[in-house]
């Protein structure tokens, strides 16, 4: 706990290129404008680019209704679980591009003597 208050100060940051510059940004936090993505039977996501301190990552904030059945409930809740580990593998996977002309790693698989 000590040592993550100890990452966050107070110190001001500028605005961002993306950030909205408005009353929804803070001393050291930014945030972009929200986007929706609406689901089926009222579900939304709505997701934000935030940047705290100097640290960005996406908000992400998810509503899904749920069955009355709580059986059914459960499994929804399980799927959600699922997919929302899956979400987070695949964008935590996000690498950079190759750069133009940089095909393939000839260090690997070079045999050395
Ligand atoms: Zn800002």
């Amino acid at each position: 706990m000590a040592r993550t208050m100890a990452r966050f100060t107070r110190a001001t940051t500028p605005h961002t290129g993306w950030c909205t510059a408005d009353h929804r940004c803070g001393v050291n936090l930014h945030q972009a404008e929200d986007i929706i993505a609406d689901g089926p039977l009222g579900a939304r996501a709505v997701v934000t680019r935030v940047r705290a301190a100097e640290v960005d990552y996406a908000d992400i904030r998810i509503r899904v209704p749920l069955r009355h059945s709580e059986s059914i409930a459960r499994r929804q809740l399980d799927t959600a679980l699922s997919a929302i580990r899956a979400l987070l593998a695949a964008v935590a996977a996000v690498r950079p591009a190759p750069l133009p002309g940089a095909v393939g790693r000839p260090s690997i698989g070079r045999r050395t003597f």
